[in-house]
């Protein structure tokens, strides 16, 4: 039986009466508009506000401004920047936000982006934990229900409970499905990003190539992004912690090893989704341990939370989980810090060459390993120090993540926000209201 693990819910003033139905009418509610590739025919009043999406861009940051101050921002035309605020005004995304001081008459109108006007879910679905957060555009969490659940049990049950959760997030925060723009998920394996299908995941049995959009959009008909779990907690940790920062290389050492790369402020999937699936890769001067991949000496088989009990139990210790290491850590076992600090530098070999290879400015360790502290973390930088080039390591920092559970949520949220909120996506849903 489940339980719940965790629960809040936030109810949030809409700012506007009717807002949420005003833009639940309008046709940014439709699918179509927000997946469609089709450009609208070029008009001349279609050419007007066909840069509302670019100038809604410039307005994410949440900072009121005037017609004139936008004016003078992007060096258009008044009348341009008044046709493409009011598009975007129609769709709920941009909202009159007070007024600004007068210099003689009627004081002007400021405008800011109206992250309430729609709700984005984000889900993280873990081993044996399921996370379902029902977020602003902003990536804010409004309401959240974590429950306990175990993977094995088939996509069918696991999505299933994400639906009916689904159902349960908008309820609570009063929202309704078409205030939707789209959900976002995490899984904790492989997965084609562009047909959100996981690919040969090894903890999850009946997931192999399963077509999880499919399955949500039997009930939600809007956008339904799937994408492995460390990605998604890289997208939230950049979201929630550095959101500035242009190159973030997010690890996660837990069970398994795996890094989401943050390059020029976008998540980097590779080709097919695969980049970043550290824990195979060959440990510099790692033993022959057998992985379950079928080689040996990957990083995941030397590095990992197993193999660090395994390294334990060699030495009469016992830490049969995660959790008891960081346990023994934190209670001040000097062989379990000493095997979480070679662990670290094992890491930490891998990352040296990641590190010469982007070049990132903050590498972020996560994952449950990483609540043990300083261990892990020492032995990453000793070697990553040691081994890279100052012009690399100058601006290099190596931090604890600290977004903590709510990374997934809010990453998954976050992934769905980027893609539905792109200039194009914007234009393409003002064109199809006004036709
Ligand atoms: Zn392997």
């Amino acid at each position: 039986m489940r339980h719940t693990v965790t629960h809040f819910c936030r109810h949030v003033k809409q700012k506007f009466s009717g807002g949420h139905a005003k833009a639940g009418g309008m046709a940014y509610g439709s699918r179509v508009c927000l997946t469609s590739k089709v450009r609208p025919e070029s008009t001349s009043s279609a050419y007007a506000v066909s840069g509302a999406g670019e100038l809604l861009q410039l307005l994410r940051d949440e900072t009121p401004r005037t017609r004139a101050e936008l004016a003078k921002l992007t060096g258009l035309a008044r009348s341009t920047v008044g046709a493409r605020v009011d598009a975007l005004l129609a769709t709920g995304l941009l909202a009159p936000s007070g007024e600004a001081a007068s210099t003689g008459g009627r004081p002007p109108v400021r405008f800011a982006f109206n992250p309430e006007a729609r709700v984005v879910v984000g889900a993280d679905i873990g081993a044996t934990h399921g996370r379902v957060a029902l977020t602003d555009l902003s990536g804010r969490p409004i309401c959240e229900i974590g429950e306990s659940l175990d993977i094995t049990d088939g996509p069918e049950i696991v999505l299933d409970w994400l639906v009916t959760t689904t159902h349960r997030v908008l309820t609570q925060a009063g929202r309704e499905p078409r205030d939707l723009i789209g959900i976002g998920i995490g899984v904790p394996g492989p997965v084609e990003h562009s047909s959100g299908r996981p690919m040969r995941p090894p903890i999850m049995p009946g997931w192999d190539g399963y077509d999880v959009p499919a399955h949500v959009r039997r009930d939600f008909d809007v956008p339904v992004l799937v994408d492995n779990d460390v990605n998604i907690m890289a997208l939230g940790e950049h979201a929630m912690a550095y959101p500035d920062v242009e190159h973030l290389l997010f690890v996660k050492v837990a069970t398994g090893i795996g890094a989401g790369i943050i390059s020029g402020g976008r998540l980097h999937r590779g080709a097919v989704g695969a980049a970043g699936d550290l824990g195979h890769v060959a440990a510099p001067h790692a033993p022959e341990v057998l992985c379950s991949c079928g080689n040996v000496g990957c990083l995941e088989a030397v590095a990992s939370g197993p193999a660090i009990s395994k390294a334990l139990k060699g030495i009469d210790i016992v830490a049969d989980s995660n959790s008891d290491i960081v346990a023994l850590v934190r209670g001040g076992n000097i062989p379990a810090s000493l095997a979480v600090r070679q662990a670290g530098r094992t890491i930490g070999e891998v990352l040296a060459t990641c590190v010469s290879l982007l070049n990132p400015s903050v590498i972020v360790i996560g994952g449950s390993l990483a609540k043990a502290g300083e261990s892990l973390i020492a032995g990453v930088r000793e070697v990553v120090y040691g081994r890279s080039l100052p012009l690399a390591t100058g601006v290099l920092q190596i931090v604890p993540a600290t977004t903590g559970v709510q990374a997934g949520v809010i990453g998954a949220a976050t992934m769905v926000i980027q893609h539905a909120l792109t200039a194009d996506r914007v234009d393409l849903a003002i064109a199809h209201s006004a036709s």
